[in-house]
């Protein structure tokens, strides 16, 4: 249940998220230097989407993997929903392509679901696979209902991720969408796994448990957030980090293993869904 690059290397168990990235000039640098310190040790999964900042972040991302071995990085980006039909996607993907300065995206998503039919926009995915411009393409914020008919249309079973919202505090998924999207070995992205730095969860960063277990394995607290994703198979979390101090902490985070009385206490403060939750979404 792992992504590959073009040229065979795993994908790091976690991604670079770039979600307000590169829309201010006079961060820029800071940005740029965020996303290719994480490159260089080796996070090489990054996502995007023609959504953020207008075209902004898919920018900065073509200009941080100048003079890179593209055929190492996996290029993550989203359509519009309202661009995920034949009408606009062959130019929304062009557009996109343009932006990163690639000639190929290692995955497309639908960004959400919209009013197109999924029957379309899973041919129209496929044609792009046909023609080189995407090598695998998936979904983002589809809930189980929809991801059962996704998987009922005629090659929805080549959908090769489904990105939604899921950290320590918002666990809805793992009641039956984790565990639909593991049963089919198809990864889900993790986003906002960090709550947007506690903004999503008020105190989140302060709580007990995750201060404890974070002193206890010499960690920060926003390691421990992603380890504790970690934990659970086939998901790979994306923290956006807008400079590189964190950035370098995000990708220490994939040696820190939580143990089972670690997971046991994030349990008993964090609970599990004991039922089935609408999926969240920002
Ligand atoms: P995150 O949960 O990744 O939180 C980002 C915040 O965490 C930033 O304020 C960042 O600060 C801070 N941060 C990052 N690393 C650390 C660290 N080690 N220590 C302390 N603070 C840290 O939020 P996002 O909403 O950005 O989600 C991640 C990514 O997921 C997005 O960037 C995007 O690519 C994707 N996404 C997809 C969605 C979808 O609909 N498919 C929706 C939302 C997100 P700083 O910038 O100062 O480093």
């Amino acid at each position: 249940m792992k992504f590959m690059t073009q040229s065979g290397q795993a994908v790091g168990p976690i991604g670079q998220g770039t979600w307000y990235l590169g829309e201010e000039l006079d961060r820029f640098p800071q940005e740029y230097a965020a996303l290719r310190a994480g490159i260089e040790a080796g996070m090489n999964l990054i996502d995007t989407a023609e959504m953020y900042g207008d075209g902004a972040a898919e920018m900065l991302v073509g200009d941080a993997i100048q003079g890179l071995d593209r055929s190492k990085l996996f290029l993550v980006s989203k359509v519009y929903p309202f661009n995920a039909g034949r009408r606009n996607i062959f130019t929304s993907c062009e557009d996109s392509l343009r932006r990163m300065k690639t000639d190929y995206l290692d995955l497309y998503l639908l960004h959400w679901r919209g009013s197109i039919p999924l029957r379309e926009t899973v041919e129209c995915m496929e044609e792009l696979k046909a023609k080189g411009r995407i090598r695998a393409w998936g979904v983002s914020n589809l809930d189980t209902s929809d991801i059962q008919e996704l998987f009922a249309q005629p090659d929805g079973l080549h959908c090769a991720a489904n990105q939604v919202l899921y950290n320590v505090s918002s666990r809805g998924i793992e009641y039956d969408l984790l565990p639909l999207m593991q049963e089919h070995n198809i990864p889900v992205m993790a986003y906002c796994p960090l709550a947007q730095a506690g903004q999503l969860h008020r105190g989140l960063m302060r709580a007990p448990v995750l201060q404890e277990i974070a002193a206890e394995h010499d960690a920060t607290v926003p390691q421990v957030m992603l380890a504790f994703l970690l934990a659970h198979p086939g998901v790979i979390p994306i923290p956006r980090a807008g400079r590189p101090e964190h950035t370098l902490q995000n990708v220490q985070a994939a040696q820190l293993k939580l143990t089972q009385k670690d997971l046991a206490r994030i349990d008993k403060a964090f609970e599990p869904p004991k039922r089935k939750m609408r999926l969240e979404i920002v």
